[in-house]
């Protein structure tokens, strides 16, 4: 089972084009980029201005919440407002929860409604009870007898759907099923495109969103799988829900909208921030553009007269073709299970006594910096204050023996403080000159070099030599070059290995793809050695030194590969201060999931039906609980996604009335109806009561 042409390079997945209002999406569109209100529906004039401010700033679609019928009434006069603005061609989603009488008063007034299958219609709020088949049959039956009426609607005004499951939401149904797994939240929405299709209805649009990108990605490759077999292929919307704000968000959001656009899946994307929505259109244009960046030179998706040909059964042509058939030709795939996370198991390597890297270890941090920060004492690369982000290896460029003479009289133990040196070795270097200056020296070394399909000689010197010294070598190899150095890497051996890449390859068109390739050559030659992660200018996508593109290039390269299980070491070269690199690290290993250095906040972007200040509660929340290592607090504007968002998360502060807070244990509600005055110094109490409490570090002084 396939989702995606090629694994290495970026293949726009063909999709036929849903047309939102005059927006097209999907088919040869470009990515389209979406946000939402946060404002009260029934305060129109609030609406439209935060509606106009979107579109201003280069939003396609927004989406406005309705819930209930009196606020989908008033996109009646929201719809006319904004047009009169000057915004006709900007279409409008209605946001619906639960109540079909809503969505059928706002598919009235507005291009596109949005259900959400986990609540449409469903009375039995999150209560999970076995259902035989029987049952099961007739909820189904409830459900096309309560979604149809919307459907038909929709079709006679030319409206399009949004079938829109979150993980947190799922049905009783399907978590009795399936649970609250990737695949429940697939069948989730196939039970209601079958719904659409029995009626004839196709202007659909799908997603399939998460506060985990783990289980957004899974669940969006396991729909592109199954619907484009059994269904047409249509349109995917992407986005990390709850992805919360700063740069935490812009990560989460990152890593999941971008693993899935490299993958060539997705038509229109959002990147939800608890911020004033306006600041998520620059990070949604900035994933958009290099994501399209890598659409040039790939086969372009399905174009209006090829989805036209998709017959009246629902089933397209394009169904046989190699994107759904498996691989489209040799080399385009690995072994990677892409449904589910597993860490790709390595050897364990201990390099020296503080730092030990292998299967049962975290990701470790490198950082770049020169030779004079590493003799300085005084850099930041030998920082104290950084106690729960460490530096745990300093990579530095040696390009004469002058430089390694140098660096081997720095290294002192007494005054160096990551635990171990990365030499980054020009080709000149060799294994004598590295004998004569630092063969004894007592700082553990990884000595990096590039190696080319040529160099079998120099690679079996190098392998002498760490083996003798007890140093551990980092082979920076093309995948492409792996064939002619075969016996040289055989003899090498998993102990002293480490192996990496600097930058792009002809093979894959982006750096995600090369290190897929490089990881799938090691399994070909039977090597469990640990693979780093590194970001470079060259690895990047598109050459861009704000610090936002940075941020975005990581998320995509070190985030989306962590997620497929790939990756030991992580360094991230693009960005020259080493405090600020050294945290972008932890960053993206915490929003991937791969290494808790800090509290993980999961808050949802707010929008018509909050019920507090989202921003500031965050803000204020984390001001007190940021230090809690390891812990993970959701705070949500409202319940209507459920205490299944509260999955993942230790504690929950979650909307409960106006003013009013209900306090979660896991997925439990514990306090309801707590006035917000006292929220805050209640939740700490409940961290407090079940051990999770840690008292901040006192500050140290400044060096
Ligand atoms: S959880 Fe937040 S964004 Fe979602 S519906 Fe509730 S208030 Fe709106």
């Amino acid at each position: 089972m396939s989702y995606c042409a090629s694994r290495f390079r970026t293949i726009r997945r063909p999709s036929v084009e849903v047309k939102v209002g005059a927006v097209g999406v999907g088919g040869n569109n470009p990515l389209r980029l979406q946000s939402m209100t946060t404002s009260d529906t029934q305060d129109i004039e609030a609406t439209v201005k935060q509606s106009v401010a979107l579109a201003e700033v280069g939003c396609e679609i927004v989406r406005i919440t309705a819930p209930n019928p009196a606020a989908a009434r008033c996109l009646r006069e929201i719809r006319q407002k904004i047009s009169a603005a000057g915004f006709a061609h900007v279409p409008l989603v209605a946001d619906i929860h639960f109540l079909p009488q809503a969505a059928m008063e706002a598919v009235e007034h507005v291009e596109k409604v949005r259900v959400n299958p986990g609540n449409y219609a469903d009375k039995k709020k999150f209560n999970v009870r076995e259902y035989s088949d029987a049952d099961y049959e007739r909820e189904l039956q409830r459900l096309h007898d309560a979604f149809s009426p919307l459907v038909r609607r929709a079709k006679e005004l030319g409206r399009a759907l949004r079938i829109g499951t979150n993980h947190g939401s799922l049905s009783d149904r399907v978590m009795n099923r399936y649970g609250d797994t990737p695949l429940g939240m697939v069948e989730s929405a196939l039970e209601f495109v079958r719904i659409c299709e029995t009626h004839g209805f196709h202007d659909i649009i799908l997603s399939m969103k998460a506060s985990n990108p783990k289980v957004m990605i899974q669940a969006y490759r396991l729909l592109a799988s199954r619907m484009d077999t059994a269904h047409r292929p249509y349109p995917l919307h992407l986005g990390v829900t709850e992805a919360g704000d700063g740069e935490d968000g812009r990560i989460k959001s990152a890593i999941g909208i971008g693993s899935l656009l490299l993958d060539g899946l997705g038509d229109t994307i959002r990147v939800s921030l608890t911020e004033d929505s306006v600041y998520e259109i620059p990070v949604a244009r900035a994933i958009a553009d290099k994501a399209m960046s890598l659409w040039r030179d790939a086969p372009q998706g399905m174009t209006n007269s090829e989805s036209r040909k998709t017959n009246d059964s629902g089933q397209s042509s394009i169904r046989h073709s190699s994107f759904v058939t498996g691989h489209s030709g040799a080399g385009q795939h690995d072994s990677v299970d892409p449904f589910q996370f597993t860490r790709r198991e390595s050897v364990a390597l201990q390099l020296g006594e503080a730092c030990a890297i292998g299967p049962e270890q975290p990701p470790r941090v490198i950082v770049r910096a020169s030779l004079a920060e590493l003799a300085d004492p005084s850099s930041a690369v030998h920082s104290q204050k950084l106690k729960d982000t460490p530096i745990e290896g300093v990579l530095v460029p040696i390009a004469t023996t002058a430089d390694l003479a140098s660096v081997g009289a720095s290294l002192d133990p007494a005054t160096t403080s990551p635990a171990f040196v990365v030499l980054e070795l020009a080709a000149a270097i060799t294994p004598a000159d590295l004998k004569a200056k630092i063969e004894t020296s007592k700082i553990p070394l990884v000595l990096l070099r590039r190696f080319t399909a040529g160099d079998s000689t120099i690679l079996h010197d190098f392998a002498v030599f760490v083996r003798g010294s007890g140093h551990v070598l980092a082979c920076d190899i093309v995948p492409g070059d792996f064939p002619s150095l075969a016996a040289a890497l055989r003899q090498l051996g998993d102990t002293n290995t480490i192996f990496t890449l600097s930058s792009r390859t002809a093979s894959a068109t982006h750096a995600v793809g090369a290190y897929r390739q490089l990881a799938e050559e090691l399994r070909q030659i039977g090597s469990r050695a640990p693979i780093w992660i590194r970001n470079t200018p060259a690895t990047a996508m598109q050459g861009d030194n704000s610090f936002l593109s940075k941020l975005l290039e990581v998320s995509f390269l070190t985030g989306g590969l962590l997620c497929d299980g790939l990756g030991d070491l992580v360094s991230i070269e693009t960005e020259a201060d080493v405090t600020r690199s050294a945290k972008l690290a932890y960053n993206v290993l915490q929003g991937a999931g791969a290494r808790s250095s800090k509290t993980e906040f999961v808050a949802c972007p707010s929008c018509g039906r909050t019920l507090f200040d989202l921003q500031t509660t965050t803000q204020r929340i984390r001001e007190r609980t940021g230090h809690l290592k390891g812990v993970k607090i959701a705070i949500m504007g409202c319940i209507v996604n459920g205490p299944g968002e509260m999955a993942d998360a230790d504690f929950g502060y979650v909307g409960g009335a106006p003013g009013k807070i209900n306090l979660y244990v896991g997925k439990q509600c514990v306090q309801y109806n707590l006035p917000q005055t006292g929220a805050d110094d209640r939740l700490i109490a409940l961290i407090k009561e079940h051990g999770k409490w840690a008292d901040p570090a006192p500050a140290l002084a400044p060096q």
